[in-house]
């Protein structure tokens, strides 16, 4: 699939898993499910590929910058995890093509070769998960801005009282 609509279901398995270490696991996880759904793609040249990734990269580094910035303080760290886990398997298209090497092993890029369903025909699915993928990961980021997580209750003073008492005994 595109990396703009990778990027967008990143940001929203991000802004619903809240902590940065599942939200980039998941991610990386959505980038196979998605690539095994029929998409757009088959490419006649490496022209006409490039004619979509480049304008596809470039707005999906926009994305990126604009849904975390997006986030409030307390899920950003998760929704860049989740953008940055979805958009990492496809950092051997650019490695491909500048260096002639892939970086991940040769395993996972079979794998990642035979998921495809690809046709050149399919460019409204594209437009559709794009509409679908963003529409829900602004509804998740405007959710989590309005319901902050609470902030911790203050403790009680006999626990802080013991507390610094423990402090002193063990630092002296
Ligand atoms: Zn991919």
């Amino acid at each position: 699939m595109l990396l703009t609509n990778h990027v967008l279901s990143g940001a929203l398995i991000g802004a619903l898993a809240r902590r940065p270490a599942p939200a980039f696991a998941a991610g990386v996880a959505s980038h196979f499910v998605l690539d095994a759904i029929p998409h757009w793609g088959d490419w006649s040249s490496q022209r006409q590929f490039l004619r979509v990734a480049v304008p596809d990269g470039v707005v999906s580094l926009a994305v990126m910058g604009v849904l975390t910035a997006a986030a409030p303080p307390g899920r950003r760290a998760a929704v860049l995890a989740g953008m940055a886990g979805a958009a990492l398997p496809d950092a051997d298209k650019p490695a491909n093509i500048f260096f002639g090497w892939s970086p991940f092993p040769a395993a996972v890029d079979r794998f990642h070769a035979r998921i495809q369903d690809e046709s050149f025909q399919r460019a409204p699915v594209e437009l559709a998960a794009a509409s679908l993928f963003a529409t829900a990961a602004l509804a998740a980021i405007r959710r989590a801005r309005r319901h902050p997580p609470r902030p911790a209750p203050p403790a009680a003073p006999g626990a802080t009282r013991r507390a610094r008492r423990g402090r002193l005994t063990t630092g002296s």
